[in-house]
């Protein structure tokens, strides 16, 4: 294990910024982690832990010892007729998860095809895209507490899963490091593709019988066309969670703009894309010097050169006033800011 000093975190999170970090390490397993944490030299000091930084926005250089978590290895634990267990170290890159698994026809995770990061990231947001959530193939994961250096297990009550959230972004935030995950897959698949675009794009493979393959491959295709690749152009996803708001105030909003879409959430409130809300107040495609609200996605900001935190963080601000003063609903960030 090597501490390594003044680190520039450039090429380690997706929006490319340019931050330094006091001190780094790579952890490669359990044990690595449980000795840095046992350490009374790090004890005070403030800990970052990072997966592939792709939904993270750095604003300033990070004054503390910064851990990424880089824990390989994906085996199957345990199977019957019906299910499969998978094991995966946090570091393991999440899309080589779902290839793993629906490359052996293993049902659950084919809809979160090319979402980038890490495993041990996955339950942190609760990753979600085409109508499927992690939670729903989620067993259970392994940790450690960053206090006490104790490893504990957290079934999938225990994780508080929400829409884009869990307990780990929110109380353990910055208290915890998943090191495994282990996944319950389904050995007879279903694929499910009623999203709108991926029902469409299914639709022309005219197949009697759809395979989980079909259903992976055509939304990476898919993100492949609408999403700005991080290694071309800096960004970290949708930067604002889809607001969920009361059906009262759903209905005052489309009287004065009616072409307003809305989902109806489990909870009975309306989830409102929150891209098309930033491209009805016209940031679409709007650029202001190093950074901008892509032309493809207004959900995602991008880092055209050499901007900094602070400037995206800024161009955040100023959208979710807009929004506010034109629809009355307020923005909350999806992406970790530091
Ligand atoms: P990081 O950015 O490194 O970390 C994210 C947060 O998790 C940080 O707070 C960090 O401290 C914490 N963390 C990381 N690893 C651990 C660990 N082992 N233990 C405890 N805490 C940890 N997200 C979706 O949900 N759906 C999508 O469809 C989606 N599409 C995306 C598309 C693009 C182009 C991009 C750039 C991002 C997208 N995202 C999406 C967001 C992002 O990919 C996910 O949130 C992903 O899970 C982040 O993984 P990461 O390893 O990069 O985490
Ligand atoms: P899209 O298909 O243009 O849809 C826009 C929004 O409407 C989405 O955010 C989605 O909410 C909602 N939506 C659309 N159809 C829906 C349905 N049938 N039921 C419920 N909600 C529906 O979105 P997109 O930008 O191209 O992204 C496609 C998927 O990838 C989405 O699920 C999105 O969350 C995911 N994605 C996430 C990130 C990220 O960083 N978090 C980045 C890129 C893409 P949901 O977001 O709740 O699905």
């Amino acid at each position: 294990m090597k501490i390594q000093k003044n680190i520039s975190l450039k090429s380690k999170n997706t929006f490319g910024i340019d931050v330094c970090a006091a001190k780094y390490v790579d952890i490669l397993d359990e044990n690595e982690l449980i000795d840095l944490l046992s350490q009374s030299t790090f004890k005070d000091e403030p800990k970052l832990i990072l997966g592939g930084g792709s939904n993270i926005l750095f604003t300033q250089d990070y004054k503390g010892l910064v851990i990424k978590i880089s824990i390989p290895g994906i085996k199957i634990i345990f199977e019957d007729e019906q299910t499969c267990l998978v094991k995966a170290g946090a570091g393991v890159i999440w899309n080589d998860l779902v290839l793993f698994a629906v490359e052996k026809n293993l049902g659950g995770i084919e809809n979160l095809v090319s979402i980038p990061g890490t495993v041990g990231a996955a339950p942190v947001q609760n990753i979600g895209a085409y109508g499927e959530e992690l939670q729903n193939s989620f067993h259970s994961l392994k940790g450690i507490f960053i206090n006490t250096a104790d490893e504990t297990v957290f079934d999938k009550d225990e994780c508080q899963f929400a829409y884009r959230d869990s307990i780990f972004k929110r109380e353990l935030r910055e208290k915890f490091i998943i090191t495994y995950v282990i996944l319950q897959l389904n050995k007879n698949p279903q694929p499910v593709f009623n999203y709108g675009m991926v029902k469409t794009e299914m639709e022309k493979l005219h197949k009697d019988k759809y395979s989980i393959k079909d259903v992976s491959d055509t939304i990476a295709k898919i993100r492949d066309e609408k999403l700005p690749n991080p290694t071309s152009i800096g960004n970290a996803g949708s930067f604002f969670k889809n607001p969920e708001i009361d059906k009262d105030q759903f209905l005052e909003i489309k009287k004065e703009h009616p072409d307003t879409p809305g989902f109806t959430t489990p909870n009975s409130m309306v989830k409102v894309p929150a891209g098309w809300l930033i491209e009805k107040c016209g940031w679409k495609g709007k650029r202001i010097n190093n950074v901008g609200v892509h032309a493809n996605q207004a959900l995602v900001l991008v880092n055209y050169g050499n901007s900094r935190g602070l400037d995206i963080l800024n161009l955040a601000a100023e959208i979710k006033i807009s929004v506010l003063k034109t629809f009355g609903i307020e923005l909350t960030e999806e992406v970790n800011i530091y």
